[in-house]
């Protein structure tokens, strides 16, 4: 009989101070798939989560959360957690704790495989020109058309294929921000 590799489940957990004080190692590891090989379980650890949350419209969503989830609410939201060559749906569950931490553990409930797209990669050189990036849904806002998924929007914008990509700035669009505020009132 053949196993077939265990789904990975990616949990952590901060304190009442919003400090990470727990990590498991797929977290870490897909983390880094992400981010970014300079995550160490070094300069994660007791590290507030604002330090990785850099855009101000996300970090104002998960500011919001973790105070429906302190008055004693567990949340679950959908996201994106797309890479180059894929594209993903993440569960995650956010939780209060007995001793007035919170815990975070996510899944991923959907992953295809897809041509590279330069502009979701981390490594790549950019341009000058900048597109904003839904941090929640990954879609690309096109000016005066709307959001669309990266693919559309590359033909929408005329991003050349043989040029080094757009930077991206992170930012939540309207969608997603309303998802989530009618997913904190209900
Ligand atoms: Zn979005």
């Amino acid at each position: 009989m053949e196993l077939l590799p265990a789904p990975r489940t990616f949990a952590y957990r901060i304190d009442d101070h919003d400090r990470i004080t727990f990590f498991n190692e797929d977290w870490l590891e897909f983390a880094r798939e992400n981010d970014g090989a300079h995550l160490t379980p070094s300069n994660v650890w007791s590290r507030p989560i604002w330090k990785f949350i850099s855009d101000p419209e996300t970090r104002h969503l998960y500011r919001l959360i973790l105070s429906r989830v302190r008055s004693g609410k567990t949340i679950t939201v959908h996201m994106r957690c797309d890479s180059p060559t894929a594209r993903r749906v993440v569960e995650l569950q956010i939780a209060p704790l007995p001793d007035g931490s919170i815990a975070f553990d996510s899944r991923i409930t959907h992953e295809e495989a897809r041509a590279y797209v330069a502009l979701l990669d981390a490594r790549c050189e950019r341009s000058p020109d900048v597109v904003s990036v839904c941090s929640w849904c990954k879609k690309v806002d096109v000016p005066g058309e709307g959001w669309f998924e990266v693919e559309e929007a590359i033909e929408r914008l005329h991003l050349p294929d043989n040029a080094p990509p757009p930077q991206v700035a992170n930012m939540v669009c309207y969608e997603c921000y309303r998802g989530v505020i009618d997913r904190l009132s209900g």
